[in-house]
């Protein structure tokens, strides 16, 4: 059994929980007051709660019972389904074979659920569902299941219900309508999540996804099987032979090499009227069209293509500025129509260009700025005598105003031709300008090297890591149209509520709160890259599209963050007091000697638990919140005495604790009791016994004959305390030799050197079988494995390589490994064992007796020499008939079959 909770798996296993065998856990029931009930291979079901195993069952049989699913009814009993049967366990804990007792056809269990109405749904091997209520079986779904094997059942979430079987999956709608789907395909797990898509598991081992827009086959590493689960997140969990698998939609993709990106340094983005994307990077140019990415050749000659840093579209017309070849313009199918030189001998770097409406172009790069028209080039800034700065955004303003951001400042240039320059660092609060954006209001942002810049009027408002943003260098600004900024970093995409840098403004809010979109969320890379025109894209389907150094980001804006507002529950986990775990439990009460208390705490959110932010505090004792960050642990140590409450508070980034409504939280009532002398309760008796004393001497005083009195009294409670002294020692007494009993018991019924059964316990368990399966009329086998050529193994390795090999075979024979349940292993004495397989015919039996033969075959025993120990294992079955129906007859009978196996020559299975 295994525990996770967001960020690390912890294992419940037979050597670290005492009290529980947990191997082979094959259902899991969460119970209504937190506890969880386990059920197991072949030991019945246990109970967890508060750190406490328990196994459960009054009776015997209980503990070692095959468990397969289990189910609570609205009674409060627990159902089981158990091989062929279906038990029934009630508050008493004793166990009624209600199934049979109902008319339940005596086939094995493979899906119990809750009707919704007070009634079981069992669909057994037999084939079909039958429905239990009220002590009664009757059929279900018959007119749209029919006899059909069914091996999963959900309910559809709209009053209907799905069925997986070997034809594929039926839905019966909740207005009687059917469709069936996959025919002839084996589902072993349906689902229907909340977005209405239906999940299947085929024993191909695939795990599909159907919804409108078809069926999805989903890449799950290994063989999906009968593991699928929809969280309370939304999340699908599906488990596999290669491990456990988490299904989410992620906020972001990326566009990589592997896609047939030339590069996966990508400096720039744009999308053109025909809805093609146009992705400049360091090995040239690509573009994305109807679900397909093309290279664009740039050199005519065929040579190696430059690297593209601005983009810019306009009237079917894409203009590349590059690295070392001047600007290109090329037509929308890709071909180069004109290449624009800026150098003599070298040319400089084209960091943006920007399309006029005159069909030419602006060009900024390393030379300063320029525009091209009809063949002619002009120089502008150094025209102007002003100092030559690299541009790197070109933005084109509502009134036609041409905003230059350079690496030293801005400028902007009006429709006369005038040019206003704001010197960086003197003119204005930053030096780089990376990008523009006018928005409804009439404000200009600005994105710099010095955080986030609005122009209102000639002041700037500058916006930073002061304001909560993790970086304040950013490189574009995107509005997505849904109220948000999204600005790239060179540490993930930011994402801001446009209306908080009002609130700042007006004073109502101290920090923004900041979501950030960055590896953790499907994203390429985090490094965004900027200094060349566009660094950033909103296409027309909603998604913003950023370069970065590993490849194009594509981010869905409506997934991104869409579990902002959700409480992440937050639960205890932990509790140490002086290093020592305790359990965890109401009304903690810690000694007066208590010097070091740790809690530790989780809140899940299975989703992002990176991003997962804690804050903790102890009510009566810390004056405020403690800020845990990602922290999971609360420690204090000498804490004096007094009542107090432990709260954690979670929620997930952006971190803003003023949003009560998205913060989750848990409490924890302790109690430091204070020394005995310090006690209220003991100041009390003091005084008492004070005025207790002041009246006594009075009273002796005045009253010689009470004297003897006090000394009956005296004599009295000697008496009493005498008594309860033995009292308490004849119930230590009794306890221990419970436990002796215990243990004597243990030692009784099972073997020493293997742990399993003897022989004694066995042939119990054998005439008890033989019972059941007389009486239900199920099949029933008994096996007798014997080691082969075993003296051999004592002869050559030792006695105790020969002991070591019988545990070892007894290992497999358990079912350790796996899930060999429902066989019953005994060591019959020497090294022989005896299997009691129930429920299984002839048939089924020596399947599952092939499979533990082969496996003792494949165990890697070795001596101490280094020597390979090989060993096999004969084995004799007998199965309950006519004739051979009593524990006796059979065991003779798989004696024989022993005998005969033997003589065959060895190293086989025979009956
Ligand atoms: P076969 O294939 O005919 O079964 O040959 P075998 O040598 O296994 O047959 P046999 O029954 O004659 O020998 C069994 C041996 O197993 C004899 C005994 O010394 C040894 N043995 C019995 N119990 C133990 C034990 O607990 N530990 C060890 N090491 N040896 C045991
Ligand atoms: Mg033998
Ligand atoms: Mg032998």
């Amino acid at each position: 059994m295994v525990r996770f909770n967001g960020r690390h798996f912890t294992a419940f296993d037979r050597q670290n929980t005492p009290g529980a065998e947990l191997s082979g856990v094959f259902s899991i029931l969460p119970e209504d007051d937190g506890g969880v009930l386990f059920g197991t291979a072949a030991d019945g079901v246990f109970r967890y709660y508060r750190g406490r195993w328990q196994p459960l069952g009054a009776e015997e049989e209980a503990h070692h019972l095959p468990v397969s699913g289990m189910l609570r009814d609205r009674d409060g009993a627990l159902w089981i389904a158990s091989a062929k049967r279906l038990l029934r366990m009630d508050g008493d804990g004793y166990l009624h074979d209600a199934g049979a007792a109902a008319g339940l056809p005596a086939a094995r269990v493979i899906t119990l659920v809750a009707d919704g109405e007070g009634g079981l749904l069992v669909a057994t091997e037999a084939g079909g569902v039958t429905r239990l209520r009220d002590g009664q079986a009757s059929g279900w779904g018959v007119d749209w299941l029919g006899t059909e094997l069914v091996r999963a059942l959900a309910r559809d979430g709209e009053g209907g219900w799905l069925a997986g079987g070997d034809d594929g999956v039926r839905w019966r709608h909740a207005d009687g309508r059917i469709e069936h789907f996959r025919p002839g395909q084996r589902v072993d797990a349906v689902l229907r999540d909340r977005l209405g898509a239906i999940w299947m598991n085929f024993s191909s081992g695939q795990l599909v996804r159907r919804s409108n827009g078809g069926d999805e086959r989903l890449q799950v590493p290994g063989t999906v099987g009968q593991a699928l689960l929809e969280d309370r997140e939304g999340l699908v969990w599906v488990g596999s032979t290669d491990g456990l698998y988490r299904v989410a939609e992620v906020a972001a993709v990326g566009f990589t090499q592997e896609d047939g990106l030339g590069s996966d340094y990508v400096r720039s983005v744009l999308q053109s009227d025909d809805g093609a994307l146009w992705i400049g990077h360091a090995g040239g140019l690509n573009r994305w069209y109807q679900g397909r990415m093309q290279t664009i050749g740039l050199v005519p000659d065929g040579g190696r293509d430059p690297s593209v840093l601005s983009l810019d579209y306009r009237d079917g017309m894409l203009w590349a500025g590059t690295y070392d070849r001047g600007v290109l313009r090329l037509d929308m199918q890709g071909r180069v129509r004109e290449r624009i030189r800026l150098g003599e001998h070298t040319e400089p770097m084209v960091r943006a260009v920007l399309a006029d409406a005159s069909g030419g172009v602006w060009i900024g790069g390393t030379h300063g700025l320029a525009h091209y028209h009809d063949g002619r080039l002009e120089s502008w800034l150094d025209s102007q005598g002003q100092p030559q700065s690299v541009v790197q955004a070109l933005y084109r303003d509502v009134d036609g105003t041409l905003w230059i951001g350079t690496t030293g400042g801005m400028a902007a240039l009006d429709g006369t031709g005038a040019i206003r320059r704001w010197a960086g660092g003197r003119d204005m609060p930053a030096q780089y300008v990376f990008d523009f954006l006018r928005d409804a209001a009439g404000d200009l942002w600005i994105a710099s090297d010095r955080g986030l810049l609005r122009m209102r009027g000639d002041t700037f408002h500058v916006y930073d890591h002061r304001h909560g943003l993790p970086r304040d260098k950013l490189f574009r600004i995107l509005d997505d149209q849904r109220g948000n900024f999204w600005l790239s970093s060179n540490h993930g995409i930011f994402r801001v509520a446009r209306g908080e840098f009002d609130q700042i403004d007006a004073g109502t809010r101290r920090l923004l709160a900041v979501h950030v979109v960055d590896r953790s969320d499907g994203m390429p890379g985090n490094q965004g890259n900027g200094a060349s025109m566009p660094s950033g894209w909103r296409a027309d389907n909603g998604a913003l599209l950023f370069p970065t150094s590993a490849g194009l980001g594509l981010i869905d804006p409506r997934i991104a963050g869409h579990d902002d507002g959700r409480v992440p529950p937050v639960v205890f986990e932990s509790l140490a007091v002086d290093g020592v775990e305790q359990p965890l439990q109401a009304g903690l009460q810690l000694g007066p000697g208590t010097r070091r208390l740790a809690v530790g705490y989780a809140a899940l959110n299975f989703r992002a638990p990176d991003k997962l932010r804690y804050r903790y505090r102890l009510h009566g004792f810390d004056a405020g919140w403690v800020e845990a960050g990602a922290g999971t642990e609360a420690l204090y140590t000498n804490l004096p005495p007094g009542r107090y409450r432990l709260e954690v508070q979670a929620m997930t980034l952006p971190l803003d604790w003023t949003r009560q409504e998205s913060i989750g939280s848990a409490v924890m009532a302790l109690e430091v009791v204070p020394p005995l002398w310090k006690r209220p309760s003991s100041r009390l008796l003091g005084l008492l016994l004070l005025a207790g004393a002041v009246a006594l001497g009075f009273w002796l005083h005045t009253a010689s004959y009470r004297r003897n009195q006090r000394r009956l009294h005296r004599e009295i409670s000697v008496r009493t305390e005498e008594l309860s002294e033995k009292n308490r020692a004849l119930e230590a007494a009794d306890r221990e030799r419970g436990s002796l009993m215990q243990r004597l018991e243990h030692q009784a019924t099972h073997d020493e050197l293997t742990g399993l059964p003897n022989r004694r316990a066995a042939d119990r368990r054998l005439q008890q079988a033989v019972a059941r399966a007389r009486s239900a009329v199920t099949p029933l086998c008994v096996a007798l494995a014997d080691v082969d050529h075993f003296k051999h193994i004592n002869d050559n390795h030792g006695h105790e390589v020969g002991d070591h090999v019988l545990q070892r075979i007894a290992t497999v024979l358990r079912g350790d490994d796996d899930c060999a349940g429902m066989v019953f292993a005994a060591r019959h004495g020497g090294e022989e064992f005896l299997l009691v397989l129930e429920g299984m015919g002839r048939h089924d039996a020596l399947r599952r007796l092939r499979e533990l033969h082969v496996r003792v075959a494949g165990l890697q025993i070795v001596a101490p020499d280094g020597s390979p120990v090989p060993v096999t294992i004969s084995i004799g079955v007998a199965h309950l008939q006519p004739g051979c129906d009593d524990a006796r007859s059979l065991l003779v009978a798989a004696d024989r079959q022993l005998y005969r196996a033997k003589r065959e020559g060895r190293n086989r299975v025979v009956g």
